[in-house]
């Protein structure tokens, strides 16, 4: 096995981890279920449990493009995989489970109140929720059914439309489009808004409005002078770790963040954070209840995931996480060296994926291979390999690549994969793969 460059290189080995977490599940309190359990368990199981992939015939793959839900996206670490592993051994009272879930989150990320959700989409759809309540007295069982007549206006940005608009829709919401401030302002005045979403990557780092109008400040002001609650996705935001207070701290009465991005938390969790008075009729809305949560259901294993998602990114300085991701693409960019023409530069988006990615610049003319060649022979390889997929593509997102860039997105490797990613572009750019 490779040397990583890691600093997670010091954990325990997966094959380690499973016989340590066995013997925890042990001691946490199965022992006693076994004798009455025991026809349950099969003895042909190892104590490292069965592959299930292998099993399926699904290929494991290594994740050299980013958090991106169609490749899985994150995986758990093993602080956070553990407190999972201890959180299923043992039934709770769910809701008793969401308020203290929720009151330490929101302790440790500075806010008044959160709810951990089953994703950022999850958390639109319930912060919809709440803000239509909010505005209108409404019963959760009146959405999306019975808003006829009733404020149902989210005012967002031509700029700042999305797929996920979607996810307020659910609610019965519909969305009034603005682009300059008189429009947005008339928006406001017209007295049907039940919130605003602002969509973080949208804009720039330094509060310049990118290609919309209206910058945050003036976005909050505006709505604040008319009562409108303002929700703000920062689902892909974190790193910078301080956005998980950020935008909560500067008004925003709702924010949104995937846990299963770059919080590493369970990919099927996400978190709601904001004001109090909205983040408890968000959790109304939530599974159990019966209103439009009740289908994201959200376990108790993902709440407990994300908990410890949130103490494992605390546990972290914004320099020992950005550091560990520098490293991982040094490595890569080094095994790169005396390959002709090929030139590496690390680019870092400002905003959304905030985090090292290795651009690896080659001319096909001299190395006689395309991109689609070595995106080809990195997947068709074992262990088989994703690039990010802005491999090839026009500049997008703060990456900015061309037809005869790869682009490595590092900060989802998992300890050692840097070394494999590494040898693999080196060997498919000089035709040895
Ligand atoms: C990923 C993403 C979402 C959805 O997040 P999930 O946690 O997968 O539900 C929503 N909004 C933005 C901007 C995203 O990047």
């Amino acid at each position: 096995m490779p040397v990583s460059s890691e600093s997670q290189a010091g954990f325990l080995s997966r094959r380690h981890f499973f016989r340590w977490t066995g013997s925890l599940a042990a001691a946490l309190g199965a022992a006693p279920l076994v004798s009455s359990a025991q026809s349950l368990s099969s003895a042909t199981v190892s104590s490292d449990g069965e592959d299930y992939y292998d099993k399926l015939g699904v290929t494991k793959i290594i994740n050299a493009a980013g958090t991106y839900t169609t490749l899985t996206a994150a995986c758990m670490p093993p602080e956070v995989l553990v407190a999972v592993q201890k959180s299923a051994l043992h039934p709770v009272r769910l809701r008793e489970l969401q308020q203290k879930a929720g009151e330490y989150i929101a302790r440790r990320l500075k806010c008044e109140g959160a709810v951990v959700t089953s994703g950022a989409s999850g958390a639109i759809s319930l912060a919809t929720a709440a803000c239509m309540q909010y505005a209108n007295n409404i019963d959760i069982l009146d959405m999306p059914q019975a808003i006829d007549g009733k404020k149902n206006q989210v005012i967002v940005q031509r700029a700042h439309r999305y797929e996920y608009d979607r996810a307020m829709y659910l609610c019965g919401a519909r969305v009034t489009e603005v682009v300059t401030l008189d429009e947005y302002k008339r928006a406001c005045a017209a007295g049907n808004a039940v919130m605003t979403n602002f969509f973080n990557a949208a804009e720039d780092e330094d509060g310049i409005a990118g290609s919309a109008q209206i910058g945050r400040e003036e976005w909050l002001k505006v709505a604040h002078d008319y009562k409108i609650p303002c929700h703000l996705d920062a689902a892909a935001d974190m790193p910078p770790i301080s956005n998980l207070w950020k935008y909560t701290g500067m008004g925003f009465d709702l924010v949104a963040f995937s846990g299963g991005k770059g919080m590493r938390g369970p990919q099927n969790a996400g978190l709601l954070l904001g004001r109090k008075v909205l983040t408890d009729l968000a959790q109304e809305n939530n599974n159990p209840g019966e209103g439009i949560g009740r289908g994201m259901k959200v376990a108790k294993e993902q709440i407990v995931g994300m908990v410890a998602a949130v103490d494992w990114v605390l546990a972290h300085t914004e320099e020992s996480m950005q550091g560990d991701y520098q490293k991982r693409a040094d490595l890569i960019a080094s095994a790169m060296k005396g390959i002709p023409s090929v030139r590496t530069e690390t680019v870092v988006p400002r905003i959304a994926n905030h985090v090292p990615h290795l651009l690896i610049r080659f001319d096909p003319a001299v190395t006689g291979v395309t991109t689609a060649q070595v995106v080809a022979a990195l997947r068709k390889g074992t262990p088989s390999i994703e690039l990010n997929p802005n491999t090839g593509q026009k500049p997008n997102q703060g990456i900015p690549a061309d037809a005869n860039t790869l682009v490595v997105g590092v900060w989802m490797l998992q300890p050692g994969e840097d070394v494999i990613v590494g040898q693999r572009i080196r060997a498919a750019l000089t035709k040895q793969a």
